[in-house]
């Protein structure tokens, strides 16, 4: 056994452990991390640029790894949890958190120790702090953290039509830069949240071509951007059918009801309404009420209800087989997964 102190005015330096031949590096640079460094604390965390010292109970408290780890002191390579055996930091265990991004342990452990620092109803929260928080209490087994990360991206990313339709212009969805949108997707396929993938991979479509193109490979691996595309391209068509059903319910309505040969002729062949269409992966944009009030001249007044009946069915079933623009199980599967 090995008994290893990590000296702060050393060179980074990778040494082998003589247990179990894995190289651990010990870099000089890393440092007590400003905010959470308990002088009090019993056990020390690493990241590649911060050392933490803070609480074996409190982290068994959240988590049923850490709470196994110092129970069994067993290394579980399996959650790729490398606590060199013997490794200390002033004379404390010290628990390599390899594979960890430094930012993402950060968020973990101030979600844990200060109780303002996360609120799952908080539209404000960046994602960064999301897809950290979702990936480690995942990892760790932090139910608490988990459920309550995804009840905000749950708010976020609907599985239902009406829930979607009340986010309006304000949805987060629409207002994500869009490599924050593909880091969701990154968190969310990593930890098996399947219930909001439809609902992801459709944020994600409704970003351009070019803009998806330009994510790959550095933000977009080729399966999600394969995935996207190909799924975006039926939703596209999906949609058309939407505005085909308005177009059609409208021109009978026209012809019916219409006021005079030029008009309906005039309104019967409005290209912008064809135009809208194109590119357009908007969902919300296209139901009845919305299309009514976007082209009032097609549908007299008695008409209305009906063509907002038939285009809000045809809609509401576009939704119901969004899982399947990407090739997802349909919805009902989806939520019994978690
Ligand atoms: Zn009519």
């Amino acid at each position: 056994m090995s008994h290893k102190r990590m000296r702060t005015d050393e060179e980074p330096t990778a040494t082998i452990d003589e247990n179990d031949g894995q190289t651990s590096s010990t870099p000089s640079s890393r440092k007590p991390h400003d905010r959470l460094w308990f002088p009090e604390g019993n056990v020390v965390l690493g990241t590649s640029s911060y050392l933490f010292r803070v609480h074996k109970s409190m982290l068994s408290m959240h988590s049923s790894v850490f709470k196994d780890m110092f129970e069994s002191h067993v290394v579980d390579e399996s959650k790729s949890l490398h606590s060199v055996d013997g490794e200390s930091f002033d004379g404390l265990p010290l628990v390599n958190l390899l594979g960890d991004e430094d930012e993402d342990v950060v968020c973990l452990l101030r979600a844990i120790y200060e109780r303002s620092f996360y609120s799952p109803d908080d539209d404000s929260v960046p994602v960064v702090v999301i897809t950290g928080l979702l990936v480690l209490s995942t990892k760790y087994d932090m139910p608490d953290i988990r459920k309550d990360v995804i009840k905000q991206l749950s708010r976020q990313y609907p599985s239902k039509l009406d829930a979607l339709d009340n986010l309006g212009g304000n949805a987060p969805i629409k207002h994500r830069f869009r490599h924050e949108t593909w880091a969701i997707l990154r968190a969310v396929l990593k930890t098996g949240v399947t219930s909001m993938l439809p609902t992801i991979y459709y944020a994600c479509s409704g970003y351009g071509m070019s803009a998806l193109f330009d994510s790959y490979p550095d933000f977009l691996d080729f399966q999600s951007l394969r995935t996207i595309l190909e799924g975006r391209e039926r939703l596209l068509n999906k949609l058309l059918q939407v505005l085909s059903t308005y177009v059609n319910a409208s021109s009978d309505c026209l012809i019916q009801h219409g006021q005079g040969r030029s008009y309906v002729e005039a309104v019967m062949y409005d290209p912008e309404l064809h135009e809208f269409i194109e590119d357009n992966t908007d969902i919300t944009s296209l139901s009845g009420k919305k299309l009514l009030e976007e082209w009032p001249a097609r549908v007299c007044k008695e008409c209305k209800g009906d063509v907002m009946r038939v285009v809000d069915e045809e809609r509401r079933s576009v939704w119901e087989s969004l899982p399947y623009c990407y090739e997802l199980p349909d919805w009902t599967t989806e939520h019994s997964n978690e």
